[in-house]
């Protein structure tokens, strides 16, 4: 399952960067392009999994779909792209060619994949905070 070995991998970047924070981690924000064929269902099963037995033990996955941007050097559009709908598929596809003139685009976000913050609770039950990053990682607040 390809969902299995990309959370491997930021579950492993993530672990040591939690390992010595004082609190629990309660879920971590993750941003999906949506040119990455990854199913939220799949991720997060395989999340579970991979969590397990670790200080990231029952965190939530929260995934956000980031949607395809293009930039035409044709004419210039830079924008959205255009999606195509079919009611066969289970999600609109986005198309890679300029809305305005057909032309080959290039594709400005949609390949995202990246934690973008972790959310900790204080041990303390008065307290939380938060964690966030940059694309791909994440850092503690440091509040102590
Ligand atoms: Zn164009």
């Amino acid at each position: 399952m390809h969902e299995y070995s990309v959370v491997s991998e930021l579950v492993a970047l993530l672990l040591p960067r939690v390992g010595g924070i004082d609190g629990r981690v309660v879920s971590v924000h993750l941003r999906k392009g949506e040119l990455r064929i990854l199913s939220d269902a799949s991720l997060v099963a395989a999340f579970e999994i991979v969590t397990s037995g670790t200080p990231l033990e029952g965190a939530t996955l929260e995934i956000e779909t980031v949607t395809t941007s293009v930039r035409c050097g044709a004419c210039g559009y830079a924008g959205l792209a255009k999606h195509l709908e079919d009611e066969s598929f289970h999600f609109a596809i986005p198309i890679l060619a300029c809305p305005r003139c057909g032309a080959e685009v290039e594709v400005t976000s949609g390949r995202e994949l990246s934690i973008e913050s972790v959310r900790v609770a204080s041990l303390d039950p008065d307290e939380s905070q938060d964690a966030s990053g940059e694309e791909g990682g994440c850092r503690s607040s440091g509040a102590a």
